[in-house]
């Protein structure tokens, strides 16, 4: 018989009727003759509600408990599509990420997977029940709860398929899958279907949050192929894959876009060895994610470095540094947030040239400066303002002919 892995994201459980509706999904996998393991995310909103609630009562919650609140989320969600499922006349039970054997590290909000020994689940299987696992969680060797970063669920999703080697892995979610671009920012972005886990990959780290980086990660790693597809209807969707030789003809297969970005410039650095350490180690020790790092040519001795953080963080970083330009000897920090990276991917690149003068020459003809560049094999990443970002996602969509027609707009429109 073969085992199906499903997850269904937030939106797609967000009310009572979309929880029915994915309890009839299950039901009808069920019936085509699989087995199902279904991981459920919290309710649409439920997850930062959660974490309003906490800074609410705290200006720097523990990070423990905080897992043990979040999780109460997927808890809920997936007891409600079990409690469904058996409503329909099916016959389904709900784990916990800890019962379906996830065991992770030490590191609350973001843990990594550190084993899967899904025992429980073959089980219950075995006595033809359906599973339905809470995503987002797992648990560590002492029994503590962790979650695993924000869009986890597609984690455990993965990394379930894999441990459970399921004959296929499907995250169904709010779109018709992986399009070229996001369909709420580009309307005619048309929908891929199929993307290399590499292109997916930096897709994904670059702000497409249709699929968490990590689980992309985890699938490319263990060769876990899985498809992004509707919870709203029966279309096909994307299935995400070990490359082809033909995926290589495609030049640029999507544009994403991470807003919400601040960049620092620290000008006049010694061009010394140790410099950028001092620099990043002290952002590094305050746990501040830095993204891009673009140092500059030297002139007459001293480099200008930039690189780019969430903007959530330029107050904490700000503080952390301004000693540092001191014991340096720099001259100054300049720092702006409210910028944002757009990223063009694709495989193509490897064995195209020209792209980077298209794309700089079409935000060059609209009055778009880019600040920053950063490149990869397969991707070409710029730092804009962000008041420029949905504009220029646009025009290099255009650019580089990744639109569909638009005869029936309705076929691939988001849902909520
Ligand atoms: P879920 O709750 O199902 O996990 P998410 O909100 O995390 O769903 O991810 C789905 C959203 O990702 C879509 O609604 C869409 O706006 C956004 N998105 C961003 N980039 C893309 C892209 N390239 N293709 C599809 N969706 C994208
Ligand atoms: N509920 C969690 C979040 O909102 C995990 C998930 O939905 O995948 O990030
Ligand atoms: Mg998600």
């Amino acid at each position: 018989m073969r085992l199906i892995v499903q997850k269904y994201g937030g939106t797609s459980v967000g009310t009572p009727e979309r929880i029915c509706n994915v309890a009839r999904r299950i039901l009808e996998t069920q019936r085509k003759g699989c087995r199902v393991v279904a991981v459920i995310s919290a309710m649409a909103g439920v997850t930062d509600q959660l974490v309003k609630l906490a800074k609410a009562v705290s200006p720097q919650p523990t990070e423990r408990e905080l897992d043990i609140l979040l999780a109460t989320g997927e808890g809920a969600a997936s007891a409600l599509t079990a409690m469904a499922v058996n409503a329909l006349g099916g016959t389904a039970i709900s784990v916990t990420g800890a019962q379906a054997g996830i065991l992770t590290d030490h590191h609350h909000t973001k843990a990594r997977i550190a084993n899967i020994s899904p025992k429980q689940i073959h089980e219950m299987l075995s006595e033809d029940y359906i599973v339905i696992v809470a995503g987002f969680q797992g648990q560590t060797p002492e029994g503590d709860m962790t979650t695993l970063g924000r869009g986890g669920s597609d984690l455990t999703a993965i990394a379930l398929a894999g441990a459970l080697n399921a004959d296929a892995c499907q995250i169904f979610t709010d779109v018709d899958g992986v399009f070229t671009c996001d369909p709420r920012v580009v309307l005619d972005a048309k929908k891929v279907s199929e993307i290399a886990y590499d292109e997916m990959l930096e897709m994904a780290g670059s702000g497409a949050k249709v699929m968490q980086s990590r689980a992309v990660e985890f699938a490319k790693k263990f060769g876990v192929e899985f498809e992004v597809r509707s919870t709203f209807t029966k279309r096909r969707g994307t299935i995400t894959k070990e490359e082809t030789p033909s995926m290589e003809d495609v030049v640029v297969r999507g544009i994403s876009l991470d807003r919400h970005q601040a960049k620092l410039s620290i000008a006049g650095v010694r061009d010394e060895p140790g410099m950028a350490a001092r620099i990043f180690s002290n952002i590094a020790a305050a746990h501040i994610i830095v993204d891009m790092i673009v140092q500059n040519a030297s002139i007459s001795g001293t480099t200008d470095v930039s690189f780019t953080i969430h903007e959530d963080e330029l107050e904490n970083a700000r503080t952390i540094l301004m000693p540092v330009i001191g014991q340096i000897g720099a001259k100054r920090l300049n720092t702006i947030a409210g910028v944002a990276k757009l990223s063009v991917v694709g495989i193509g690149m490897r064995s195209h040239s020209g792209v980077a003068a298209r794309m700089f020459e079409c935000m060059g003809k609209s009055g778009i400066n880019i600040q920053l560049v950063s490149t990869s094999e397969i991707k070409i990443a710029v730092i804009i303002d962000e008041k420029d970002a949905e504009r220029a996602a646009q025009l290099i969509h255009a650019e580089f002919g990744l639109a569909r027609l638009l005869a029936s707009p309705s076929a691939t429109r988001p849902l909520a």
